[in-house]
Protein backbone atom coordinates (compact mmCIF):
# COMPACT_ATOMS: atom_id res chain seq x y z
CA UNK A 1 0.00 0.00 0.00
CA UNK A 2 1.24 3.16 -0.91
CA UNK A 3 1.82 5.97 1.99
CA UNK A 4 0.33 9.20 2.27
CA UNK A 5 3.76 10.74 1.12
CA UNK A 6 3.68 9.18 -1.71
CA UNK A 7 0.17 10.41 -2.09
CA UNK A 8 1.28 13.97 -1.84
CA UNK A 9 4.45 13.34 -4.21
CA UNK A 10 2.07 11.96 -6.77
CA UNK A 11 -0.44 15.01 -6.79
CA UNK A 12 2.53 17.63 -6.29
CA UNK A 13 4.28 16.16 -9.36
CA UNK A 14 0.95 16.44 -11.72
CA UNK A 15 -0.16 20.03 -10.48
CA UNK A 16 -0.42 21.87 -13.52
CA UNK A 17 -0.12 18.78 -16.61
CA UNK A 18 -3.00 17.48 -18.47
CA UNK A 19 -6.08 16.37 -16.42
CA UNK A 20 -5.59 12.60 -17.79
CA UNK A 21 -2.23 12.61 -15.52
CA UNK A 22 -5.22 12.33 -12.37
CA UNK A 23 -5.56 8.60 -13.71
CA UNK A 24 -2.26 6.98 -12.09
CA UNK A 25 -3.72 7.86 -8.68
CA UNK A 26 -5.98 4.56 -9.17
CA UNK A 27 -4.85 2.62 -5.96
CA UNK A 28 -5.02 2.98 -2.03
CA UNK A 29 -3.24 4.86 0.48
CA UNK A 30 -2.72 4.90 4.15
CA UNK A 31 -4.02 7.83 5.63
CA UNK A 32 -3.60 7.93 9.37
CA UNK A 33 -5.93 5.41 10.83
CA UNK A 34 -7.91 5.37 7.27
CA UNK A 35 -7.20 4.42 3.98
CA UNK A 36 -8.05 6.31 1.12
CA UNK A 37 -9.59 3.76 -2.30
CA UNK A 38 -9.10 5.42 -5.01
CA UNK A 39 -11.73 3.30 -7.65
CA UNK A 40 -12.10 5.08 -10.77
CA UNK A 41 -10.81 8.18 -11.99
CA UNK A 42 -12.65 11.13 -14.05
CA UNK A 43 -10.86 11.28 -17.19
CA UNK A 44 -11.80 14.94 -17.54
CA UNK A 45 -13.31 17.60 -15.18
CA UNK A 46 -16.84 17.21 -16.77
CA UNK A 47 -17.18 13.81 -16.69
CA UNK A 48 -18.95 12.10 -13.89
CA UNK A 49 -16.74 12.83 -10.52
CA UNK A 50 -14.10 10.07 -9.53
CA UNK A 51 -15.12 6.89 -6.73
CA UNK A 52 -13.05 6.89 -3.89
CA UNK A 53 -13.65 5.04 -0.61
CA UNK A 54 -12.29 6.06 3.29
CA UNK A 55 -12.46 2.63 5.17
CA UNK A 56 -11.74 2.98 9.31
CA UNK A 57 -11.24 -0.14 11.50
CA UNK A 58 -14.35 -0.90 13.38
CA UNK A 59 -12.10 -0.20 16.37
CA UNK A 60 -11.09 3.15 15.58
CA UNK A 61 -15.07 3.91 14.79
CA UNK A 62 -15.59 2.64 18.17
CA UNK A 63 -19.67 2.11 16.96
CA UNK A 64 -20.97 0.42 20.01
CA UNK A 65 -21.40 -3.15 18.94
CA UNK A 66 -25.38 -3.45 20.08
CA UNK A 67 -26.45 -0.92 17.44
CA UNK A 68 -24.87 -2.96 14.90
CA UNK A 69 -26.36 -6.65 15.60
CA UNK A 70 -29.29 -6.54 13.36
CA UNK A 71 -30.12 -5.77 9.73
CA UNK A 72 -32.10 -2.98 11.25
CA UNK A 73 -29.82 -1.61 13.23
CA UNK A 74 -26.78 -1.92 10.31
CA UNK A 75 -29.52 0.17 8.20
CA UNK A 76 -30.46 2.52 10.55
CA UNK A 77 -26.40 3.42 11.44
CA UNK A 78 -25.00 3.10 8.02
CA UNK A 79 -27.74 5.69 7.02
CA UNK A 80 -27.17 8.04 10.14
CA UNK A 81 -23.62 7.70 9.32
CA UNK A 82 -24.19 8.90 5.45
CA UNK A 83 -25.90 11.94 6.60
CA UNK A 84 -23.42 12.57 9.30
CA UNK A 85 -20.78 12.55 6.48
CA UNK A 86 -23.08 14.96 4.15
CA UNK A 87 -23.06 17.33 6.69
CA UNK A 88 -19.60 17.32 7.65
CA UNK A 89 -18.93 18.06 3.95
CA UNK A 90 -21.49 20.91 3.91
CA UNK A 91 -19.65 22.67 6.59
CA UNK A 92 -16.23 21.75 5.24
CA UNK A 93 -17.35 23.99 2.30
CA UNK A 94 -15.43 21.45 -0.22
CA UNK A 95 -18.51 20.81 -2.48
CA UNK A 96 -16.35 18.78 -4.74
CA UNK A 97 -16.87 15.77 -2.05
CA UNK A 98 -20.44 14.04 -2.37
CA UNK A 99 -21.93 10.88 -0.56
CA UNK A 100 -25.61 11.38 -1.71
CA UNK A 101 -28.40 13.29 -0.24
CA UNK A 102 -30.70 10.90 2.07
CA UNK A 103 -34.51 12.86 2.25
CA UNK A 104 -36.77 11.90 4.62
CA UNK A 105 -36.59 8.02 4.48
CA UNK A 106 -34.29 5.72 5.78
CA UNK A 107 -33.09 2.90 3.23
CA UNK A 108 -30.38 0.72 3.13
CA UNK A 109 -27.60 2.25 0.95
CA UNK A 110 -23.99 1.74 -0.18
CA UNK A 111 -22.95 5.10 0.55
CA UNK A 112 -21.40 3.55 4.29
CA UNK A 113 -20.56 -0.01 4.18
CA UNK A 114 -20.13 -1.93 8.01
CA UNK A 115 -18.85 -5.03 7.91
CA UNK A 116 -17.00 -7.31 11.29
CA UNK A 117 -13.57 -5.18 10.60
CA UNK A 118 -14.23 -1.69 9.51
CA UNK A 119 -16.79 1.05 8.39
CA UNK A 120 -16.13 2.40 4.82
CA UNK A 121 -17.63 5.67 3.23
CA UNK A 122 -18.46 5.63 -0.34
CA UNK A 123 -18.04 8.72 -1.78
CA UNK A 124 -17.65 10.64 -5.68
CA UNK A 125 -15.04 13.68 -5.81
CA UNK A 126 -14.42 16.03 -8.44
CA UNK A 127 -10.88 16.76 -8.68
CA UNK A 128 -9.78 20.24 -9.04
CA UNK A 129 -8.98 21.51 -12.10
CA UNK A 130 -8.05 24.81 -14.31
CA UNK A 131 -9.86 24.31 -17.70
CA UNK A 132 -8.06 21.10 -18.49
CA UNK A 133 -4.64 21.04 -16.15
CA UNK A 134 -4.97 19.41 -13.02
CA UNK A 135 -4.49 21.47 -9.79
CA UNK A 136 -2.30 18.91 -7.70
CA UNK A 137 -1.77 20.74 -5.16
CA UNK A 138 -4.87 21.40 -4.33
CA UNK A 139 -5.79 18.15 -4.61
CA UNK A 140 -3.81 16.96 -2.19
CA UNK A 141 -5.26 19.36 0.05
CA UNK A 142 -8.70 17.94 -0.60
CA UNK A 143 -7.40 14.20 -0.07
CA UNK A 144 -4.78 14.48 2.65
CA UNK A 145 -6.64 16.89 4.82
CA UNK A 146 -10.53 18.40 3.93
CA UNK A 147 -11.17 14.13 3.83
CA UNK A 148 -9.58 13.05 6.82
CA UNK A 149 -11.21 16.31 8.23
CA UNK A 150 -14.85 15.28 7.08
CA UNK A 151 -14.38 11.47 8.34
CA UNK A 152 -13.34 11.88 11.87
CA UNK A 153 -16.26 13.92 12.48
CA UNK A 154 -18.84 11.49 10.68
CA UNK A 155 -17.17 7.96 11.06
CA UNK A 156 -15.97 8.50 14.52
CA UNK A 157 -18.64 7.67 17.49
CA UNK A 158 -16.77 9.88 19.68
CA UNK A 159 -17.62 13.22 17.33
CA UNK A 160 -21.15 11.79 16.55
CA UNK A 161 -24.80 12.51 18.55
CA UNK A 162 -24.46 9.41 20.45
CA UNK A 163 -27.97 9.67 21.71
CA UNK A 164 -29.02 10.90 18.80
CA UNK A 165 -27.81 7.81 17.12
CA UNK A 166 -29.13 5.57 19.61
CA UNK A 167 -32.54 7.44 19.22
CA UNK A 168 -32.57 6.47 14.87
CA UNK A 169 -31.35 2.90 15.56
CA UNK A 170 -34.32 2.54 18.47
CA UNK A 171 -36.99 4.31 15.57
CA UNK A 172 -36.10 2.14 12.84
CA UNK A 173 -36.11 -1.09 14.91
CA UNK A 174 -39.68 -0.33 15.85
CA UNK A 175 -40.77 0.97 12.74
CA UNK A 176 -39.81 -1.97 11.08
CA UNK A 177 -41.32 -4.51 14.12
CA UNK A 178 -44.34 -2.76 13.92
CA UNK A 179 -44.82 -3.09 9.80
CA UNK A 180 -43.87 -6.82 10.94
CA UNK A 181 -47.56 -6.80 12.82
CA UNK A 182 -49.33 -5.65 10.41
CA UNK A 183 -50.28 -9.17 8.50
CA UNK A 184 -50.96 -10.67 11.28
CA UNK A 185 -53.39 -7.73 12.65
CA UNK A 186 -55.10 -7.83 9.16
CA UNK A 187 -54.09 -4.48 8.19
CA UNK A 188 -52.54 -2.64 5.42
CA UNK A 189 -51.15 0.19 6.92
CA UNK A 190 -51.11 2.20 10.14
CA UNK A 191 -51.49 5.89 10.90
CA UNK A 192 -50.53 7.04 14.34
CA UNK A 193 -52.51 9.68 16.36
CA UNK A 194 -50.55 12.89 16.67
CA UNK A 195 -48.92 12.36 12.98
CA UNK A 196 -48.11 15.48 10.77
CA UNK A 197 -48.86 13.94 7.11
CA UNK A 198 -49.13 17.56 4.58
CA UNK A 199 -45.86 18.31 3.32
CA UNK A 200 -44.29 22.29 2.97
CA UNK A 201 -44.98 22.15 -0.81
CA UNK A 202 -46.12 20.35 -3.69
CA UNK A 203 -42.27 19.81 -4.38
CA UNK A 204 -40.86 19.76 -0.51
CA UNK A 205 -40.93 16.74 1.17
CA UNK A 206 -40.35 18.73 4.44
CA UNK A 207 -43.30 18.57 6.99
CA UNK A 208 -45.74 21.90 7.02
CA UNK A 209 -44.95 23.17 10.22
CA UNK A 210 -47.14 24.99 12.22
CA UNK A 211 -50.52 25.65 10.75
CA UNK A 212 -50.79 20.99 10.12
CA UNK A 213 -53.90 19.22 11.79
CA UNK A 214 -52.08 16.39 13.44
CA UNK A 215 -54.31 13.28 12.61
CA UNK A 216 -56.42 11.53 15.21
CA UNK A 217 -58.38 8.41 14.69
CA UNK A 218 -61.50 7.83 14.63
CA UNK A 219 -62.44 5.56 17.85
CA UNK A 220 -64.00 2.42 15.17
CA UNK A 221 -60.19 2.35 13.74
CA UNK A 222 -57.91 2.75 16.64
CA UNK A 223 -55.61 0.17 17.32
CA UNK A 224 -52.58 0.35 19.65
CA UNK A 225 -49.15 -1.45 19.17
CA UNK A 226 -46.68 -2.65 22.09
CA UNK A 227 -43.04 -2.08 20.16
CA UNK A 228 -39.52 -3.25 21.03
CA UNK A 229 -37.91 0.16 23.24
CA UNK A 230 -40.96 -0.65 25.48
CA UNK A 231 -43.17 2.36 23.53
CA UNK A 232 -46.54 2.09 22.49
CA UNK A 233 -48.40 3.71 19.57
CA UNK A 234 -51.90 4.20 19.05
CA UNK A 235 -53.57 5.25 15.79
CA UNK A 236 -55.93 3.90 12.72
CA UNK A 237 -55.58 0.76 11.82
CA UNK A 238 -56.47 0.31 7.84
CA UNK A 239 -57.85 -3.09 7.38
CA UNK A 240 -57.62 -5.49 4.78
CA UNK A 241 -59.87 -5.43 2.50
CA UNK A 242 -61.58 -2.60 0.81
CA UNK A 243 -61.42 1.38 2.16
CA UNK A 244 -62.94 4.16 0.55
CA UNK A 245 -61.37 7.59 1.59
CA UNK A 246 -64.27 10.29 0.83
CA UNK A 247 -64.85 14.51 1.74
CA UNK A 248 -65.36 17.37 0.00
CA UNK A 249 -62.11 18.65 -1.81
CA UNK A 250 -59.46 19.91 -0.77
CA UNK A 251 -60.36 18.14 3.16
CA UNK A 252 -56.77 16.25 2.90
CA UNK A 253 -57.55 12.84 1.23
CA UNK A 254 -54.59 12.61 -0.99
CA UNK A 255 -52.69 14.32 1.64
CA UNK A 256 -53.49 10.95 3.88
CA UNK A 257 -53.29 8.71 0.52
CA UNK A 258 -49.94 9.45 -0.19
CA UNK A 259 -48.63 9.49 3.32
CA UNK A 260 -50.00 5.80 2.86
CA UNK A 261 -48.17 5.03 -0.24
CA UNK A 262 -45.09 6.39 1.73
CA UNK A 263 -45.17 4.45 4.28
CA UNK A 264 -43.51 1.80 2.71
CA UNK A 265 -40.41 3.17 3.57
CA UNK A 266 -39.24 4.30 7.26
CA UNK A 267 -39.04 8.03 8.06
CA UNK A 268 -36.57 9.90 9.74
CA UNK A 269 -37.46 11.22 13.37
CA UNK A 270 -39.36 14.63 13.06
CA UNK A 271 -40.59 13.70 9.64
CA UNK A 272 -44.14 13.87 10.68
CA UNK A 273 -44.70 10.41 8.79
CA UNK A 274 -42.19 7.90 11.38
CA UNK A 275 -45.20 6.46 12.67
CA UNK A 276 -47.13 6.16 9.46
CA UNK A 277 -46.21 2.29 8.63
CA UNK A 278 -47.96 0.33 5.51
CA UNK A 279 -47.38 -2.75 4.33
CA UNK A 280 -44.10 -3.16 2.27
CA UNK A 281 -45.68 -4.60 -0.70
CA UNK A 282 -47.82 -2.12 -0.62
CA UNK A 283 -48.08 -0.47 -4.34
CA UNK A 284 -49.71 2.67 -5.64
CA UNK A 285 -51.86 2.57 -9.04
CA UNK A 286 -52.56 5.19 -11.25
CA UNK A 287 -53.39 5.76 -15.16
CA UNK A 288 -50.44 6.74 -17.46
CA UNK A 289 -51.19 7.18 -20.77
CA UNK A 290 -48.64 6.69 -23.07
CA UNK A 291 -46.88 4.02 -21.41
CA UNK A 292 -45.72 0.77 -23.20
CA UNK A 293 -47.19 -2.59 -22.44
CA UNK A 294 -46.04 -5.74 -23.27
CA UNK A 295 -48.13 -8.94 -22.65
CA UNK A 296 -50.12 -8.10 -20.09
CA UNK A 297 -53.87 -10.03 -19.07
CA UNK A 298 -56.05 -6.95 -18.64
CA UNK A 299 -58.94 -9.06 -19.46
CA UNK A 300 -60.35 -8.89 -15.99
CA UNK A 301 -61.13 -5.12 -17.12
CA UNK A 302 -60.88 -4.96 -20.93
CA UNK A 303 -61.87 -7.28 -22.77
CA UNK A 304 -64.13 -7.22 -26.59
CA UNK A 305 -61.91 -4.40 -28.08
CA UNK A 306 -63.39 -3.42 -31.20
CA UNK A 307 -60.05 -4.10 -33.01
CA UNK A 308 -60.43 -7.75 -31.82
CA UNK A 309 -57.42 -7.41 -29.84
CA UNK A 310 -56.72 -10.22 -27.35
CA UNK A 311 -56.30 -8.76 -23.82
CA UNK A 312 -55.48 -11.79 -22.29
CA UNK A 313 -52.12 -10.68 -23.40
CA UNK A 314 -52.81 -7.48 -24.26
CA UNK A 315 -49.49 -5.02 -25.47
CA UNK A 316 -49.30 -1.59 -26.65
CA UNK A 317 -46.78 0.92 -27.39
CA UNK A 318 -49.30 4.17 -26.23
CA UNK A 319 -51.28 2.56 -23.93
CA UNK A 320 -55.05 4.56 -22.62
CA UNK A 321 -55.86 6.20 -19.69
CA UNK A 322 -57.43 2.95 -18.67
CA UNK A 323 -55.42 0.78 -20.27
CA UNK A 324 -52.23 1.82 -18.98
CA UNK A 325 -54.10 1.97 -15.30
CA UNK A 326 -55.20 -1.44 -15.71
CA UNK A 327 -52.20 -2.74 -16.39
CA UNK A 328 -50.25 -1.17 -13.83
CA UNK A 329 -52.61 -2.91 -11.33
CA UNK A 330 -52.22 -6.49 -13.36
CA UNK A 331 -48.40 -6.07 -13.21
CA UNK A 332 -48.72 -4.69 -9.38
CA UNK A 333 -50.26 -8.20 -8.44
CA UNK A 334 -47.97 -10.02 -10.57
CA UNK A 335 -45.12 -8.42 -8.26
CA UNK A 336 -47.10 -9.97 -5.45
CA UNK A 337 -49.07 -6.89 -3.89
CA UNK A 338 -51.42 -7.36 -2.00
CA UNK A 339 -52.98 -3.78 -1.33
CA UNK A 340 -53.31 -1.24 -3.75
CA UNK A 341 -53.73 2.35 -3.17
CA UNK A 342 -54.97 4.42 -5.70
CA UNK A 343 -56.55 8.25 -5.85
CA UNK A 344 -59.23 9.28 -8.08
CA UNK A 345 -56.90 12.49 -8.94
CA UNK A 346 -54.84 10.49 -10.79
CA UNK A 347 -57.01 8.02 -12.07
CA UNK A 348 -58.53 7.29 -15.43
CA UNK A 349 -63.04 7.59 -14.79
CA UNK A 350 -63.75 5.42 -17.15
CA UNK A 351 -61.56 2.62 -15.49
CA UNK A 352 -62.47 3.14 -12.19
CA UNK A 353 -66.70 3.48 -12.18
CA UNK A 354 -69.91 3.80 -15.27
CA UNK A 355 -72.19 5.41 -13.67
CA UNK A 356 -76.07 3.95 -13.99
CA UNK A 357 -77.35 6.16 -17.21
CA UNK A 358 -74.48 5.56 -18.85
CA UNK A 359 -75.15 1.14 -17.77
CA UNK A 360 -78.29 1.93 -19.73
CA UNK A 361 -77.16 4.24 -22.88
CA UNK A 362 -74.43 1.48 -23.50
CA UNK A 363 -75.16 -2.19 -22.72
CA UNK A 364 -72.30 -3.74 -20.99
CA UNK A 365 -71.95 -6.07 -24.60
CA UNK A 366 -70.49 -2.89 -26.39
CA UNK A 367 -68.25 -1.38 -23.04
CA UNK A 368 -64.90 -3.02 -23.27
CA UNK A 369 -64.44 -1.99 -19.86
CA UNK A 370 -65.54 -3.86 -16.62
CA UNK A 371 -64.63 -0.99 -13.86
CA UNK A 372 -62.96 -1.25 -10.84
CA UNK A 373 -66.19 -0.51 -8.65
CA UNK A 374 -66.86 -4.36 -10.51
CA UNK A 375 -63.43 -5.84 -9.96
CA UNK A 376 -62.46 -4.65 -6.71
CA UNK A 377 -64.42 -7.05 -4.49
CA UNK A 378 -63.15 -10.11 -6.26
CA UNK A 379 -60.10 -8.85 -6.83
CA UNK A 380 -59.78 -9.42 -2.74
CA UNK A 381 -61.95 -12.50 -2.15
CA UNK A 382 -60.11 -14.38 -5.12
CA UNK A 383 -56.69 -12.77 -4.96
CA UNK A 384 -56.42 -11.46 -1.36
CA UNK A 385 -55.85 -7.95 -2.46
CA UNK A 386 -57.13 -5.31 -0.23
CA UNK A 387 -57.69 -1.42 -1.66
CA UNK A 388 -57.56 1.70 -0.47
CA UNK A 389 -59.05 4.03 -2.07
CA UNK A 390 -59.30 8.31 -2.07
CA UNK A 391 -63.09 8.78 -3.99
CA UNK A 392 -64.53 12.26 -3.30
CA UNK A 393 -66.58 12.54 -6.65
CA UNK A 394 -68.28 9.33 -6.70
CA UNK A 395 -70.85 7.22 -4.30
CA UNK A 396 -70.10 4.17 -6.08
CA UNK A 397 -68.22 2.33 -3.97
CA UNK A 398 -69.91 2.71 -0.67
CA UNK A 399 -71.72 -1.12 -1.83
CA UNK A 400 -68.51 -2.22 -2.00
CA UNK A 401 -66.04 -0.67 0.49
CA UNK A 402 -66.14 -2.56 4.07
CA UNK A 403 -64.74 0.56 5.30
CA UNK A 404 -65.85 4.16 4.08
CA UNK A 405 -63.81 6.86 5.88
CA UNK A 406 -64.44 10.83 5.61
CA UNK A 407 -61.89 13.32 6.33
CA UNK A 408 -63.94 17.20 6.96
CA UNK A 409 -61.10 19.94 7.77
CA UNK A 410 -58.67 17.34 7.80
CA UNK A 411 -60.04 15.21 10.66
CA UNK A 412 -61.62 11.87 9.86
CA UNK A 413 -64.78 10.07 11.19
CA UNK A 414 -66.16 6.62 10.49
CA UNK A 415 -69.05 6.88 8.37
CA UNK A 416 -69.17 3.36 6.60
CA UNK A 417 -72.57 2.43 8.30
CA UNK A 418 -74.57 6.08 6.82
CA UNK A 419 -72.29 4.87 3.59
CA UNK A 420 -73.98 1.57 3.64
CA UNK A 421 -77.29 3.12 4.49
CA UNK A 422 -77.55 5.19 1.67
CA UNK A 423 -76.09 2.33 -0.93
CA UNK A 424 -79.05 0.41 0.12
CA UNK A 425 -81.28 3.33 -0.81
CA UNK A 426 -80.77 3.85 -3.71
CA UNK A 427 -79.25 0.82 -4.79
CA UNK A 428 -78.93 0.79 -8.72
CA UNK A 429 -77.28 -1.94 -10.48
CA UNK A 430 -76.09 -5.24 -8.64
CA UNK A 431 -72.80 -5.13 -8.53
CA UNK A 432 -71.18 -7.84 -11.42
CA UNK A 433 -69.30 -9.77 -8.53
CA UNK A 434 -73.03 -11.03 -7.03
CA UNK A 435 -72.41 -13.54 -10.76
CA UNK A 436 -70.22 -16.01 -8.59
CA UNK A 437 -68.06 -16.37 -11.29
CA UNK A 438 -64.50 -16.28 -10.54
CA UNK A 439 -63.24 -13.01 -12.63
CA UNK A 440 -59.19 -13.66 -12.07
CA UNK A 441 -57.68 -16.06 -13.77
CA UNK A 442 -54.35 -17.13 -13.07
CA UNK A 443 -51.97 -14.73 -14.30
CA UNK A 444 -49.76 -16.82 -17.48
CA UNK A 445 -46.27 -16.20 -16.43
CA UNK A 446 -44.61 -13.39 -18.93
CA UNK A 447 -41.02 -14.74 -20.00
CA UNK A 448 -38.92 -12.45 -21.55
CA UNK A 449 -36.99 -12.72 -24.97
CA UNK A 450 -33.62 -12.60 -23.34
CA UNK A 451 -32.68 -10.51 -26.70
CA UNK A 452 -34.69 -8.47 -25.78
CA UNK A 453 -32.77 -7.88 -22.70
CA UNK A 454 -29.69 -7.54 -24.34
CA UNK A 455 -30.13 -5.57 -27.07
CA UNK A 456 -26.70 -5.62 -29.63
CA UNK A 457 -26.48 -2.33 -29.59
CA UNK A 458 -26.15 -1.96 -25.74
CA UNK A 459 -22.29 -1.78 -24.67
CA UNK A 460 -22.42 0.24 -21.55
CA UNK A 461 -24.01 -0.85 -18.19
CA UNK A 462 -27.68 0.71 -17.15
CA UNK A 463 -27.75 4.39 -15.72
CA UNK A 464 -29.96 5.68 -13.29
CA UNK A 465 -30.66 9.94 -14.38
CA UNK A 466 -32.11 11.61 -11.64
CA UNK A 467 -35.19 9.93 -10.01
CA UNK A 468 -37.37 9.07 -13.04
CA UNK A 469 -35.52 8.00 -16.04
CA UNK A 470 -33.21 4.84 -16.58
CA UNK A 471 -30.67 5.00 -19.48
CA UNK A 472 -30.64 1.45 -21.00
CA UNK A 473 -29.03 1.36 -24.11
CA UNK A 474 -29.83 3.54 -26.53
CA UNK A 475 -33.94 3.17 -24.72
CA UNK A 476 -34.95 5.52 -22.09
CA UNK A 477 -37.54 3.81 -19.23
CA UNK A 478 -39.63 6.00 -18.37
CA UNK A 479 -40.67 5.98 -14.30
CA UNK A 480 -42.71 9.38 -13.53
CA UNK A 481 -45.35 7.39 -13.11
CA UNK A 482 -44.16 5.17 -10.57
CA UNK A 483 -44.88 7.14 -7.64
CA UNK A 484 -43.42 5.03 -4.53
CA UNK A 485 -39.69 5.45 -5.75
CA UNK A 486 -38.25 8.28 -3.67
CA UNK A 487 -34.39 8.44 -4.40
CA UNK A 488 -32.11 8.65 -7.25
CA UNK A 489 -29.86 6.36 -5.93
CA UNK A 490 -32.94 3.51 -5.36
CA UNK A 491 -33.25 4.74 -9.69
CA UNK A 492 -29.38 4.04 -10.18
CA UNK A 493 -30.02 0.52 -8.30
CA UNK A 494 -32.72 -0.73 -10.40
CA UNK A 495 -30.47 0.38 -13.41
CA UNK A 496 -27.59 -2.29 -12.31
CA UNK A 497 -30.66 -4.51 -11.27
CA UNK A 498 -32.32 -4.34 -15.05
CA UNK A 499 -28.77 -5.15 -16.61
CA UNK A 500 -28.39 -8.09 -13.37
CA UNK A 501 -31.81 -9.68 -14.92
CA UNK A 502 -30.41 -9.04 -18.63
CA UNK A 503 -27.55 -10.99 -17.81
CA UNK A 504 -29.54 -13.86 -16.04
CA UNK A 505 -32.28 -14.32 -18.37
CA UNK A 506 -32.42 -17.18 -20.58
CA UNK A 507 -35.55 -17.63 -22.20
CA UNK A 508 -37.83 -19.57 -19.45
CA UNK A 509 -37.89 -17.87 -16.79
CA UNK A 510 -40.34 -15.53 -15.75
CA UNK A 511 -40.29 -12.00 -14.68
CA UNK A 512 -41.19 -12.48 -11.21
CA UNK A 513 -38.12 -15.02 -11.01
CA UNK A 514 -35.79 -12.92 -12.50
CA UNK A 515 -36.33 -10.25 -10.03
CA UNK A 516 -36.90 -12.02 -7.14
CA UNK A 517 -33.08 -13.94 -8.18
CA UNK A 518 -31.95 -10.40 -7.79
CA UNK A 519 -33.79 -9.53 -4.59
CA UNK A 520 -32.04 -12.64 -2.88
CA UNK A 521 -28.57 -11.49 -3.93
CA UNK A 522 -29.15 -8.31 -2.27
CA UNK A 523 -31.11 -10.65 0.77
CA UNK A 524 -27.37 -12.48 0.92
CA UNK A 525 -24.65 -9.95 -0.70
CA UNK A 526 -25.85 -6.70 0.09
CA UNK A 527 -26.53 -3.93 -2.26
CA UNK A 528 -22.78 -4.10 -3.73
CA UNK A 529 -24.19 -6.87 -5.65
CA UNK A 530 -25.63 -5.20 -8.33
CA UNK A 531 -22.75 -3.34 -8.96
CA UNK A 532 -20.24 -5.40 -12.08
CA UNK A 533 -17.24 -2.82 -10.70
CA UNK A 534 -15.12 -4.33 -8.38
CA UNK A 535 -14.85 -1.41 -5.33
CA UNK A 536 -17.19 1.23 -5.72
CA UNK A 537 -20.88 -0.05 -6.35
CA UNK A 538 -21.72 3.93 -7.06
CA UNK A 539 -24.68 5.53 -4.94
CA UNK A 540 -27.01 3.65 -4.71
CA UNK A 541 -30.01 2.45 -2.37
CA UNK A 542 -32.31 -0.65 -2.23
CA UNK A 543 -35.34 -0.36 -4.22
CA UNK A 544 -38.36 -2.53 -3.50
CA UNK A 545 -39.08 -6.05 -5.89
CA UNK A 546 -42.03 -3.57 -7.33
CA UNK A 547 -40.26 -0.35 -8.75
CA UNK A 548 -37.81 -3.27 -9.74
CA UNK A 549 -40.63 -5.14 -11.94
CA UNK A 550 -42.17 -0.98 -13.06
CA UNK A 551 -38.69 -0.73 -14.81
CA UNK A 552 -38.83 -4.08 -16.64
CA UNK A 553 -42.31 -3.77 -17.79
CA UNK A 554 -42.13 -0.30 -18.68
CA UNK A 555 -39.18 -1.14 -21.00
CA UNK A 556 -40.20 -0.39 -24.05
CA UNK A 557 -38.39 -3.22 -25.93
CA UNK A 558 -38.95 -5.99 -23.99
CA UNK A 559 -40.66 -9.15 -25.78
CA UNK A 560 -41.81 -12.28 -24.78
CA UNK A 561 -41.68 -15.27 -25.68
CA UNK A 562 -44.23 -17.16 -27.00
CA UNK A 563 -45.43 -20.19 -25.01
P1 LIG B 1 -58.06 16.55 -1.29
O1 LIG B 1 -57.34 15.38 -1.90
O2 LIG B 1 -59.08 16.14 -0.29
O3 LIG B 1 -58.61 17.48 -2.30
P2 LIG B 1 -55.43 17.37 -0.37
O4 LIG B 1 -54.96 16.18 0.37
O5 LIG B 1 -54.85 17.61 -1.70
O6 LIG B 1 -57.01 17.41 -0.44
O7 LIG B 1 -55.13 18.59 0.60
C1 LIG B 1 -55.48 19.92 0.25
C2 LIG B 1 -54.54 20.88 0.94
O8 LIG B 1 -54.67 20.79 2.36
C3 LIG B 1 -53.07 20.63 0.63
O9 LIG B 1 -52.43 21.85 0.41
C4 LIG B 1 -52.55 19.98 1.88
O10 LIG B 1 -51.18 20.24 2.09
C5 LIG B 1 -53.41 20.58 2.96
N1 LIG B 1 -53.59 19.65 4.09
C6 LIG B 1 -53.87 18.33 3.99
N2 LIG B 1 -53.95 17.77 5.21
C7 LIG B 1 -53.71 18.76 6.10
C8 LIG B 1 -53.64 18.82 7.53
N3 LIG B 1 -53.84 17.73 8.28
N4 LIG B 1 -53.36 20.01 8.10
C9 LIG B 1 -53.16 21.10 7.34
N5 LIG B 1 -53.20 21.11 6.00
C10 LIG B 1 -53.48 19.98 5.38
MG1 LIG C 1 -57.09 14.89 -3.89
Amino acid sequence: MNTEHDLQQSLTALDGRGYASYKQLRGSYSLGSYQLRIDKVQVDPFAPPSLMRLRLPRAEAGIPADLLDDHAGRVATADYLTRAFAAAVRSSKSDSISIGRPGQQVLQRSSVAITEEFIEARFAVELPASGRKALGRKAAQLLTHTLPEVADSALRHSSLDSSDLRHHVTLLRDQEALRAQLAKAQLVSFVADGSVLPRRSGDSDLPLSAEAVRFSSPESLRVSFDLPSGKRVTGMGVPEGVSVIVGGGYHGKSTLLRAIERGVYPHISGDGREWVITRSEAVSIRAEDGRAVTGVDISAFISGLPSATDTRSFSSTNASGSTSQAANLVEAVEAGTTALLIDEDTSATNFMIRDERMRQLIPAQHEPITPFVDRVRPLYTERGVSTVLVAGGSGAFFDVADHVIALQDYHLRDVTAEAHQIAQDHRTTTPAASSGETVFATLAPRVPLPESLRPAKKTKPARGRGLETIQYGRDTVDLAAVGQLVDPAQTEAIALALDRVAESSEGHRDISSLVDAVIQRMDAEGLDSLSSRRGHPGNLARPRRHEIHAAINRFRDLKLAKD
